[in-house]
């Protein structure tokens, strides 16, 4: 399962930030998430709620993912745009499939809190 590795790479990233800024516990975690990423927001929840009860900085930190819609820019007729769909087949206004995806395939930690 992509998630889990996922979930596991992101605790130890947020974990390892937390430490060495003299942190002892991570309260929550702003995530970003493109749609175009492939990742499923609820199933990388899931596995991060699953696997952060065994982390002693994290075991009570919460996930908020905000989810990025897909924006391209067409090369046709220099439109940009932005779909709520995973994929994007041809350019929305002229139907061109020359189109450069510009966001929404991007996973950023945004910030997290710590005490
Ligand atoms: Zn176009």
């Amino acid at each position: 399962m992509h998630e889990l590795s996922l979930a596991q790479n992101l605790l130890d990233i947020v974990s390892a930030q937390c430490l060495k800024n003299g942190f002892k516990e991570i309260e929550s975690i702003n995530i970003r998430i493109g749609r175009a990423s492939g990742i499923m927001p609820d199933a990388l929840s899931f596995a991060f709620n699953a696997i952060k009860t065994d982390s002693a900085v994290a075991n009570k930190a919460f996930l908020y993912i905000e989810e990025i819609p897909v924006t391209g820019n067409c090369k046709d007729c220099n439109n940009e745009f932005i779909v709520e769909e995973e994929y994007i087949l041809c350019c929305p206004s002229c139907n061109g499939s020359s189109f450069v995806i510009t966001a929404g395939r991007e996973l950023d930690i945004v910030d997290m809190e710590v005490s």
